[in-house]
């Protein structure tokens, strides 16, 4: 996780305890719904998304990946990443270089993501407009395979301090 300011923020949003165990499970059921396995490497890495309070870089993932410190093999994160992000579990936010656990939940969607250059916070919103956008998009035959637009500026709690 990259340094945070030190601006009054009301508490990170990472999941823990049962919430975090609930998520798990969900993103299980949801996969066997899907035909997909929520595999031991998957699992572990959207762990540690829904767990973080803000985007993490696939290095610190590596870093995290051993619950007891040791670090994975880096093709193991990747791969996982790359299944969470097309399951729609999880996020690639470019702009960062980082991943975010999606926090809107169920299908493979569009994401916007409101980024705070101050803190680091990257919050999730329903993109208006989106599917205007994809219809266009599939008016001209196109296929998209993901969306994501990122705006960046100072979240609520770095303004006003
Ligand atoms: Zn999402
Ligand atoms: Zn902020
Ligand atoms: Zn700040």
């Amino acid at each position: 996780m990259s340094e945070r300011c030190d601006h009054e923020h009301s508490g990170g949003h990472g999941l823990h305890g049962s919430a975090l165990s609930n998520a798990l499970a969900e993103a299980e059921t949801r996969c066997e719904g899907d035909g997909q396995r929520l595999t031991a490497p998957r699992k572990r890495v959207l762990e540690l998304l829904l767990a973080a309070p803000g985007p993490v870089k696939a290095y610190d993932l590596i870093g995290a990946f051993g619950a007891g410190g040791e670090a994975a093999k880096p093709p193991t994160v990747y791969r996982a990443l790359e299944f969470l992000e097309r399951q729609g579990f999880a996020h690639r936010i470019e702009s960062l270089n980082a991943y975010v656990a999606c926090r809107l939940g169920a299908e493979v969607h569009a994401a916007a993501f409101l980024i705070c250059d101050c803190c680091g916070d990257a919050r999730e919103v329903e993109p208006t407009g989106s599917t205007a956008f994809m219809a266009a998009a599939e008016g001209a035959g196109y296929a998209i395979q993901s969306m994501t637009i990122e705006a960046h500026g100072k979240c609520a709690a770095c303004q006003a301090n």
